[in-house]
């Protein structure tokens, strides 16, 4: 467990009584942990025990019950008053990344990697620098506050001008893949823990996007998700895209689970929820569920050419 010296004293600083804590899936173990070191402290402790996968899904209604909440393992998404955001850093050798410069044909890359490994940007930098690489770190957007963050909502640091090719440091190739259709260019993924390191680009995501797309063109109705966690709700976007079909009707869901797209029985779905949802879900759910992107070409007013994936501004 990290050192809880200065949440106490924030706490202290906030006046704070009675603490709630949120925890991600991976880190929930450590919540019995954290709850006795605050309690310890001198703190009332409740912690959040519903499933939570980012910083766009804050217990608000745990916070009610508490002054203040302490989200661990994300950085901020949006402005919310009385939340402390407690980052959780993985670290590693940095010249693990001498793994990915074979692959790498570039000039000119921009680094990116997810919140975990953040804190490393600048030593990773150094060390291409080093190797004779110009390497550039994109500043991110309001929902990736640090240089060189992405997010699987997000990939905004990752389109860097001037930038020939993407290096991406972390687990899982969701993201590597996402940057490589949002910014069409190639995409070396690395993973620091296993050294392994890989080219990467978006075609077979795309061709299993194209089948989805297909399959939902004959929908008689389609309910456009709209979720109600914090950071995920779009409604100005679940309505422009209601406008474009008599048939579809918007539907608000906390968890976006197959029983439930099921119950509802709409013959076809458009997620404007988290966009990981549809891109990694698909295989669980019983009708199509599209990305607003996808809906737009099957509604005809956008192109398959003008394809993106989905990102929340
Ligand atoms: S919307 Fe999805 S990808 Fe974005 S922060 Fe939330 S869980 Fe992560």
């Amino acid at each position: 467990m990290n050192d809880t010296s200065d949440l106490v004293a924030e706490l202290k600083k906030r006046g704070a009584q009675k603490v709630a804590l949120q925890f991600p899936e991976g880190l929930k173990r450590r919540a019995a942990e954290y709850a006795t070191a605050l309690k310890t402290a001198g703190f009332d402790v409740i912690v959040s025990g519903d499933p939570c996968y980012g910083a766009c899904d804050l217990a608000v209604d745990t916070l009610a019950l508490a002054d203040v909440l302490i989200h661990f393992g994300h950085a901020p998404v949006d402005d919310l008053q009385n939340v402390i955001f407690e980052p959780y850093h993985v670290g590693f050798d940095v010249t693990v990344l001498k793994h990915a410069l074979p692959l790498l044909k570039g000039k000119t890359i921009c680094l990116v990697t997810t919140v975990q490994h953040v804190h490393l940007v600048p030593e990773m930098a150094a060390f291409l620098q080093l190797q004779g690489i110009d390497t550039r770190i994109g500043a991110g957007s309001t929902r990736t506050p640090f240089r060189g963050q992405v997010l699987g909502c997000s990939f905004a640091a990752a389109k860097v001008p001037g930038a020939d090719e993407i290096l991406f440091v972390g687990t899982g190739l969701f993201h590597a893949i996402g940057i490589a259709i949002a910014t069409r260019k190639r995409v070396i993924a690395l993973d620091p823990l296993t050294g392994i390191a890989q080219d990467v680009n978006g075609d077979t995501l795309l061709r299993r996007r194209f089948a989805v797309i297909e399959k939902a063109r004959n929908a008689k109705t389609i309910g456009i998700i709209l979720s109600t966690k914090s950071g995920q709700q779009r409604m100005a976007l679940a309505q422009h895209l209601s406008s474009l079909s008599p048939n579809a009707t918007i539907v608000t869901l906390r968890e976006v689970s197959p029983d439930e797209l099921l119950n509802l029985g709409f013959a076809c779905y458009v997620n404007t929820a988290c966009p990981r949802l549809a891109y990694d879900d698909q295989v669980r759910f019983p009708v199509p569920v599209l990305s607003p992107q996808e809906f737009e070409i099957v509604c005809g007013v956008r192109t398959w050419d003008d394809y993106a994936i989905d990102e929340i501004p």
